[in-house]
């Protein structure tokens, strides 16, 4: 699974207005947490048998997938990331919301959030208001604003 596009501009200006309200609505939250769990299957991660998988959903309505991928070196890189870099290397720069999904072998991870090298290198590309959506300590859905996150972040606007 390379790139879903979510299916129309009805939906997607659903998003935007639904995002203009500081949240965007459970059912594409859980689309999206639906597809970074699928992608997990994806995940490369034989030494911490932790995987990974993270869908970003860009203004464009694109969706890009991503996993943890491990090396015997211990070098790699996280879902997160992979699922950005990803998004940027095809053009791809503004982004809505990011779910992750994680945990060891096949179970999913309560609140699964991003690294602090992942919030660093999100916050290159998103603003306060982009939704990270990670699973409750229920295993519902959970929507977290990205300043909430990464507060006090040293970004693109310092070096202005
Ligand atoms: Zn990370």
């Amino acid at each position: 699974m390379d790139e879903v596009k979510v299916s129309n501009t009805t939906e997607l200006i659903k998003i935007e207005h639904e995002l203009a309200e500081r949240g965007i609505g459970s059912d594409i939250a859980q689309k999206l947490m639906d597809i970074a769990n699928e992608a997990r299957k994806y995940s490369y991660s034989p030494y911490s048998k932790y995987s990974v998988g993270a869908a970003l959903l860009a203004y464009d309505g694109t969706i890009y997938t991503g996993v943890n991928v491990e090396t015997a070196a211990m070098t790699g890189v996280c879902a997160e990331r992979n699922a950005l870099f990803k998004a940027v290397s095809e053009g791809n720069t503004k982004f809505l919301a990011l779910a992750v999904a994680g945990g060891k072998h096949e179970f999913v991870a309560k609140s699964c959030t991003p690294c602090g090298v992942c919030r660093q290198v999100l916050s290159e590309f998103v603003s306060d208001d982009f939704i990270v959506i990670v699973n409750d300590d229920e295993g519902h859905i959970n929507m977290l604003r990205f300043g909430d996150l990464f507060p006090y972040s040293f970004g693109p606007g310092n070096l202005k």
